[in-house]
């Protein structure tokens, strides 16, 4: 049975601290392939980049790795994005992988409040990824379903990267060069949220 990992994330930008979770959970959870998935619309929250500019990012930051793959299923998919959907849809696709979904520790805290947490604890094993010293806080006992793996390089985050291109901070090495040039060339994080 092979193992695929689902990256979902905003990847508003994508950068190199989840492209190093990615390649971490892969190794140490000996998975055989791991694809993105950009969400679509968040029900939880506003996301002014379009799901275009932020599914091209992640396609430029992935495309050497062979091991990587990007789907557009959140984004084509109409209304909220709701992961145990996403996960119905990967399994159908796949009906013989195991499936781990790859999220953000902060993201995770809020599974009690998804769609249908019980089913999606059923769909894919969770692997939460932290950063350095930020302490996981689970809203239910879910220990034996939700794994946890600390990611020195998580220190980076979104939130900063489109910060530093607001304040005309250089966003060289933090995520792929590619997905630097792609900012500068459509203007990303220029105006104020
Ligand atoms: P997000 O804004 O992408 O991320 C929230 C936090 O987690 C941020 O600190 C983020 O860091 C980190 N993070 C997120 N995904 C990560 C990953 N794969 N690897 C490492 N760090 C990651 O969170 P979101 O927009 O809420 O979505 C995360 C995933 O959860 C998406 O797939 C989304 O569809 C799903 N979700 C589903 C539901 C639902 O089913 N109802 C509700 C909420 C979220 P960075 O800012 O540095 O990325």
């Amino acid at each position: 049975m092979s193992k695929i990992g689902v990256m979902g994330g905003s990847f508003d930008p994508i950068h190199n601290g989840h492209l190093v979770a990615a390649s971490e959970v892969a190794a140490r959870l000996s998975l055989d392939h791991v694809v993105f998935v950009p969400a679509g619309d968040q029900w939880q929250k506003e996301i002014t980049t379009p799901a275009e500019d932020r599914y091209l990012m992640t396609v430029i930051a992935t495309a050497e790795n062979p091991m990587f793959s990007v789907s557009r299923i959140d984004i084509d998919r109409d209304g909220p994005t709701y992961t145990v959907d996403t996960l119905t849809q990967i399994q159908r696709d796949f009906p013989f992988a195991e499936l781990y979904f790859i999220i953000g520790a902060d993201a995770i805290s809020g599974i009690n409040t998804w769609n249908n947490p019980e089913r999606l604890l059923d769909l894919a094993k969770f692997i939460a990824v932290t950063r350095p010293g930020h302490k996981i806080d689970l809203p239910f006992d879910s220990s034996r379903s939700i794994q946890t793996l600390e990611i020195p390089a998580l220190a980076i985050s979104s939130t900063d990267c489109r910060e530093r291109v607001k304040n005309n901070l250089p966003l060289w090495y933090l995520v792929p060069d590619g997905v630097v040039r792609f900012i500068q060339k459509n203007d990303l994080y220029k105006e104020t949220e």
